[in-house]
């Protein structure tokens, strides 16, 4: 098993792409936390399925984008286990509008949510990576950040800003033998997804060269992929998992 004895943390992972992962990285071995901030029956109910197919993790609730909560989340984990070999920041979350209806509250919680989480739980683990010389974080952006969406200006400046982060931290820990990516998703079938309507979700499909919407596991497999030593000379990349949507 690729990730046997390794200690991972899946912001969001009671849902979706995260819950996904956390039974992937699981399955290949790894003792996985699954925080999640308001959904605590589906937290149960991801656990339970890690634990179905052999193995071990442990559900966390946390806001990621308060920045004290992340750190005594990251204190419970590193105390407990003494150790965190892999971070993935997965939670995210949007709403969705034009910019000229776009309220400032809504975007303040896209970026509070999508990036300042992603700079919280980051700032929590770097020390303990540092001592540790060695440590994986995975970023969850996505194909809008590349490509631009009408509608999304908060959501993909967000996950826009999640790539620099990415790429400058890469370089701030590269010498630590830390490996910071991301991993950027086309158009998945979760929640997230759900809201767009059947005509849409078409449109969306006829633009895909692979011709269908991504399953939280196309992304999950990656991630893993990622998170394994097979992965060991990969940093600051942003790979696409979108079917070909984006190229
Ligand atoms: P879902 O809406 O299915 O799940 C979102 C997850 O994030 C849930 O586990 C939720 O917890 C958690 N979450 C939301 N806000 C917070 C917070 N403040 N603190 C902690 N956890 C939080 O999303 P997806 O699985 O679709 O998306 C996962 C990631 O992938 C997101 O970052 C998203 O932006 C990104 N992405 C998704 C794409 C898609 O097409 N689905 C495409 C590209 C990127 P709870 O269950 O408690 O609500």
């Amino acid at each position: 098993m690729r990730l046997e004895d390794k200690i991972a943390l899946i912001t969001g992972g009671s849902r979706g792409i995260g819950r996904a992962t956390a039974l992937r990285l699981a399955r290949e071995g790894a003792f996985v936390y699954i925080n999640f901030l308001t959904n605590e029956t589906a937290a149960i109910d991801t656990l339970k399925a890690v634990e179905e197919t052999g193995g071990n993790g442990k559900i966390l609730q946390c806001d990621v984008s308060d920045f004290q909560a992340v750190q005594t989340m990251i204190k419970a984990v590193i105390n407990e286990k003494g150790k965190l070999d892999i971070l993935i920041n997965n939670a995210g979350m949007t709403i969705d509008g034009l910019m000229a209806r776009t309220k400032e509250s809504d975007w303040d919680r896209m970026i509070n949510t999508n990036l300042k989480g992603v700079f919280n739980c980051c700032q929590a683990v770097t020390r303990q990576m540092m001592r540790q010389r060695k440590g994986r974080i995975i970023n969850i952006t996505s194909v809008v950040a590349q490509a631009g969406n009408a509608g999304q200006t908060g959501y993909a400046s967000s996950k826009a800003g999640i790539i620099g982060l990415t790429k400058s931290l890469a370089k701030e820990l590269g010498s630590r033998n830390i490996c910071i990516n991301a991993v950027a998703p086309g158009f998945i079938d979760t929640d997230m997804t759900q809201m767009l309507a059947p005509a849409d979700k078409q449109m969306v499909r006829d633009q895909i060269p692979l011709g269908r919407l991504g399953k939280p596991e196309d992304v999950a497999a990656v991630v893993a992929f990622l998170a394994s030593e097979d992965a060991s000379y990969l940093t600051g990349q942003v790979l696409g998992v979108n079917g070909g949507l984006y190229m």
